[in-house]
């Protein structure tokens, strides 16, 4: 049947007379009384385009919406129908103009497109009995050539979600600054399956299992510890890949498909369907994962089916590329080309996660939580990535070009006015100096340090150059690596963080136990005290590149003060080893902590005498604060840092640092925002490190504030006893004048 419908459609004719030459053919060959072929119309519509036995006077006639009758209710569930009495299915719509009275026996399967639904396909018979299921699978594989057919000569119907090159918005979250026009490139290119009726059967089989085979060895590839680095991907989505790879019933549902005449490509794709159609609409988070996980891997063999590349080229890249991925590490993101990438969209990705905080080291503008875009973007397609909209046009109409191309100017011109405040000193209206530093962890980071506007490093966070490479670095690379660092900055100040690892930042060549709750696991510094080797060596590389020089460290997640002086012991014993051995030591050292955990709150007066300063980590304090994971979209905007209990939380660690006389500043992305970082100048902040792209504007905050007016109008709203104090900010930032 198949083979016969490809001649159908290659004898070329008038679209309905192929459409009913097509529906002719698959009653005779499935030997039933009805064929009828519903497509889309609109958004809501499915249209009765062409029938064999149904009254030929309905088509174009009836049309029914998504959700009414039995083909509407295929078509909202993406999922078959086979019924020996459809007319006593709570669902049936009779439709009299059909004449579909004698027809008791039913199958409907829904023809489908990258996972949109472009019609429907029903055969129908008078005995009342359910159809075979070889049957309704026979049906599903000729629904699927259906709809590669109909799409290939450009016969779908009027659905706008259905033409790939249509405009189409999607929604996402800003996590970097930056608005950015440019063409799509897939970061992992999608094949496109033209071949589908296979001419031999075995072979295909044959071809299904190597590629199978393949798969599965690489997955193991990427599981073993030295190429998880290439991959760059959680461990847990590979345990995902490789318990799909090795699942029978997956092969064996594309086995069959093949049987029905498909070739490997074309049965891959079906099954992906169908596993799409079956949990495309699920609302639960953990089941679309499983989902997506499943897509990537039915990707992955369809590029090995088709040999094509993993990965995007690289040397084709457009000058203007933005890149599009579902998730990405950062390490992948660094593969690229920065000189062509013009933005970065991820349809998963919040505002801590790594890959985000690369994208902002590089100053790229980023858009996370883009969902579904991957899939209806083509590479080449011209897109525009709206960081302030939180928005993403994909085909644009020329207005929205030439209303972006407007803005766009409009932002240079801000641009060009950060860079004329950039060099002046960030002093307040009533005179306060105010520390503005810039968080790093690349040399990129580094080398950018003086024209960013920002005086020092406040935050150098070491585990990037672990999390970006392939293997452990040596300890003479971390030396090196800090002894650069060190003579770049020169006479300004740079604050090393020992390693932070663990929770979101994976490091792909080392294998770690999975955990329940990895950000509040083992990670970061209580790592780095059970085994203590890893950091041994760093802190030993620490030492040696600052020989002669001032050395600043700080110990991440520091829960207890217990931690942190046996921390500190560590770093003296280090010290007093290769100081042993005669190596030259920093002239001096400055220790500090990250305050990132609640429970370190009620230790300050304990902890603040031993220390040199105090950094807080508000990306990890808030999501502890507030129980809301940092990495999670649903979550991580949940609760605003502008409400009474964090401001409370915050003015109460700075009172607590004033009174030791211990210097405290504020490294996490919080200090970034206008708003927020005013709000925190109101509660008596004065040092920031922020990432990068935030110097300019908070510098411009700063040159506009008042301190004292500010204090005070802070201090009376945390009175007013509301607790979502974020419009009565606003209101002090409009009328005191400041700049946002
Ligand atoms: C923080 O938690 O605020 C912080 C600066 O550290 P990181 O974002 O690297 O966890
Ligand atoms: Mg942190």
């Amino acid at each position: 049947m198949l083979r016969r419908l490809r001649q159908v459609m290659a004898d070329g004719g008038a679209r309905q007379e192929r459409l009913d030459k097509i529906v002719t053919l698959i009653a005779a060959s499935m030997n039933t009384a009805v064929c009828s072929v519903y497509l889309r119309r609109g958004r809501d519509g499915l249209e009765l385009c062409a029938t064999e036995g149904l009254n030929p006077q309905a088509v174009h006639q009836t049309i029914l919406h998504i959700g009414e009758g039995l083909v509407g209710d295929i078509a909202q569930h993406k999922r078959p129908l086979n019924l020996a009495d459809a007319p006593s299915h709570p669902r049936f719509a009779y439709r009299p103009e059909t004449g579909e009275d004698p027809f008791l026996s039913f199958v409907g399967v829904p023809v489908l497109r990258g996972g949109d639904v472009t019609g429907v396909l029903v055969v129908q018979n008078a005995e009342k009995r359910n159809f075979a299921d070889q049957e309704v699978e026979a049906l599903q594989t000729v629904a699927m050539v259906l709809a590669e057919m109909l799409s290939a000569s450009g016969e779908e119907t009027a659905d706008d979600g259905a033409d790939p090159d249509a405009p189409r918005l999607f929604k996402g979250r800003g996590l970097t600054e930056g608005l950015a026009m440019g063409h799509v490139v897939l970061h992992e290119p999608r094949v496109e399956v033209t071949r589908l009726i296979s001419d031999d059967a075995d072979e295909e089989d044959a071809r299904l299992s190597a590629a199978i085979y393949k798969l599965r060895r690489n997955v193991d590839d990427l599981l073993a510890t030295e190429d998880v680095s290439h991959a760059g991907e959680h461990l847990q989505v590979l345990e995902a890949y490789r318990m799909f790879a090795n699942d029978r019933g997956w092969l064996r549902r594309m086995r069959d498909a093949i049987g029905t005449g498909l070739t490997a490509e074309a049965a891959v794709e079906r099954v992906n369907n169908a596993m799409r159609a079956r949990l495309g609409g699920r609302r639960d988070a953990y089941l679309r994962d499983r989902l997506h996980d499943f897509e990537d891997l039915s990707n992955r063999l369809l590029r090995i089916l088709s040999g094509r590349a993993e990965l995007a080229s690289q040397d084709k890249l457009p000058r203007d590329a933005i890149l599009l991925a579902r998730t990405m590490g950062p390490a992948e993101l660094l593969d690229y080309d920065r000189k062509k990438l013009r933005g970065l969209i991820l349809e998963e990705s919040a505002l801590g996660a790594h890959v985000a905080i690369v994208a902002r080291a590089l100053n790229l503008p980023m858009l996370g939580d883009a969902r579904g875009i991957v899939n209806a973007a083509r590479d080449g397609q011209e897109v525009i990535l709206d960081t302030d909209g939180d928005e993403a046009h994909l085909n644009p109409p020329s207005d929205i070009v030439e209303a972006y191309s407007n803005r766009a100017r409009l932002r240079a011109k801000r641009m060009q006015r950060y860079a004329r405040i950039k060099h002046l000193p960030a002093v307040t209206r009533d005179g306060t100096e105010i520390r503005l530093d810039k968080n790093a962890g690349l040399m990129v980071d580094v080398e950018t340090l003086g024209d960013s506007g920002a005086e020092n490093i406040g935050l150098f966070r070491t585990e990037l150059q672990f999390m970006v490479s392939a293997r452990l670095p040596r300890q003479s690379e971390q030396a090196e690596l800090y002894r650069a660092v060190l003579d770049r900055v020169g006479e300004r100040d740079v604050v090393f963080r020992t390693l932070d690892v663990g929770g979101d930042k994976v490091l792909p060549f080392l294998r770690m136990a999975g955990e329940e709750n990895p950000a509040m696991g083992w990670r970061a510094t209580r790592m780095a005290l059970d085994r203590p080797a890893l950091v041994r060596v760093q802190l030993r590389a620490l030492l040696r590149a600052a020989a002669g020089r001032k050395l600043s460290l700080m110990f991440p997640l520091i829960t207890t003060l217990e931690e942190f002086i046996q921390s500190r012991e560590m770093l003296f014993a280090e010290r007093d080893r290769l100081a042993g051995f005669g190596h030259h030591m920093p002239e001096k050292i400055e220790i500090g902590a990250m305050l990132e955990v609640p429970a370190l709150v009620f230790q300050l007066d304990r902890l603040l005498p031993e220390l040199d300063f105090l950094s807080v980590g508000t990306n990890d304090l808030m999501q502890f604060f507030f129980a809301a994971d940092r990495g999670n979209p649903q979550t991580s905007d949940r609760y605003d840092f502008l409400s009474l209990a964090a401001m409370r939380l915050l003015a109460q660690v700075r009172e607590i640092c004033d009174a030791h006389d211990v210097p405290v500043s504020i490294c996490g992305e919080l200090g970034g925002r206008p708003l927020e970082a005013m709000a925190l100048l109101g509660l008596g902040y004065r040092r920031f490190s922020l990432p990068s792209a935030s110097i300019g504007p908070v510098k411009r905050t700063v040159r506009s504030v008042n301190t004292q007016k500010l204090s005070a109008a802070i201090a009376e709203v945390m009175e007013t006893g509301r607790s979502d104090l974020r419009p009565l900010i606003r209101e002090i930032a409009d009328a005191q004048g400041v700049r946002l």
